[in-house]
């Protein structure tokens, strides 16, 4: 029998990735007066539960995009926080495709880890109030503060959190080493890259949207060089010299270009 509990790991004091089956990564973050939630999951676990045991504050929801795979849980919450551009795709949660999703992982690997099934996603009738995050704005927890960022390009409404204090950021699927970037053109996802290379300076972690994937028994801070291999293959791109690998997704012809520590998954008709 596998695992029936989600992985709760403390990544900084009083600040918790919490891993669902492999499937995508939460995180609680929490202040003095309240804490926040990043990402609602797939819905295949009871995260309020989990929530419970780790904080008894009152509880922010924000999503760092719309994608199924981080909005599935939402129907657990009266409110939740995300961009706007992603309100729609959030609402008309795909329940089936996510099904899909789970059982695709649980074959690659989540299933040898842990207990769990697509029929356990719990879904939603009447989705929660959303409320629109804006970049520059500033959560306020207690004591504890995280800048929102707006980094369109995986999803034209994907937000990265950043706090400065334990010089951590939460980039969500918006920056990682198997970067999707087919929700816009390459070019805005360069920018977006671009603009988030400006706060560089101002973190030594980035914890993404997925740790432990698929049952991988891991759950690390992304390598330093995710940021700027991710500018270099958009660059490549852009200017002609990059040698692209063509794949399908999703009866869709996709590229694919590799550098470094990172890749990049993309549109051709949409540079
Ligand atoms: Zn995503």
């Amino acid at each position: 029998m596998g695992i029936k509990k989600p992985f709760v790991s403390e990544i900084a004091k009083d600040t918790y990735a919490i891993n669902e089956f492999g499937l995508t990564a939460m995180y609680l973050i929490v202040g003095e007066e309240k804490a926040l939630l990043l990402d609602t999951g797939c819905g295949v676990c009871d995260l309020k539960a989990v929530v419970s045991e780790l904080t008894d504050k009152p509880v922010m929801v924000a999503l760092t995009h719309g994608h199924l795979d981080h909005a599935g849980g939402i129907g657990a919450f009266d409110e939740v926080w995300l961009g706007e551009e992603d309100f729609e795709m959030a609402r008309n949660c795909d329940f089936n495709a996510l099904k899909g999703y789970v059982d695709n992982l649980g074959k690659q690997g989540t299933y040898d880890v842990y207990d769990c099934s697509p029929d356990d996603i719990t879904g939603f009738e009447i989705p929660p109030v959303m409320h629109a995050l804006k970049g520059g704005d500033v959560i306020d927890l207690g004591g504890r503060h995280l800048l929102v960022i707006h980094v369109p390009g995986h999803t034209p409404g994907g937000m990265c959190f950043l706090e400065d204090a334990t010089r951590i950021l939460f980039s969500g699927d918006a920056c990682n080493t198997n970067l999707l970037g087919a929700g816009t053109s390459v070019t805005e996802t360069y920018n977006a890259l671009k603009y988030l290379d400006t706060f560089t300076g101002r973190y030594d972690q980035m914890w993404n949207g997925h740790v432990g994937y698929a049952g991988a028994p891991n759950c690390m801070s992304q390598p330093k060089s995710t940021l700027p291999d991710l500018l270099h293959i958009c660059e490549m791109i852009l200017d002609g010299t990059a040698q692209p690998m063509e794949f399908n997704f999703l009866n869709r012809k996709m590229c694919a270009v590799e550098y470094g520590v990172s890749r990049l998954s993309y549109n051709p008709e949409n540079l």
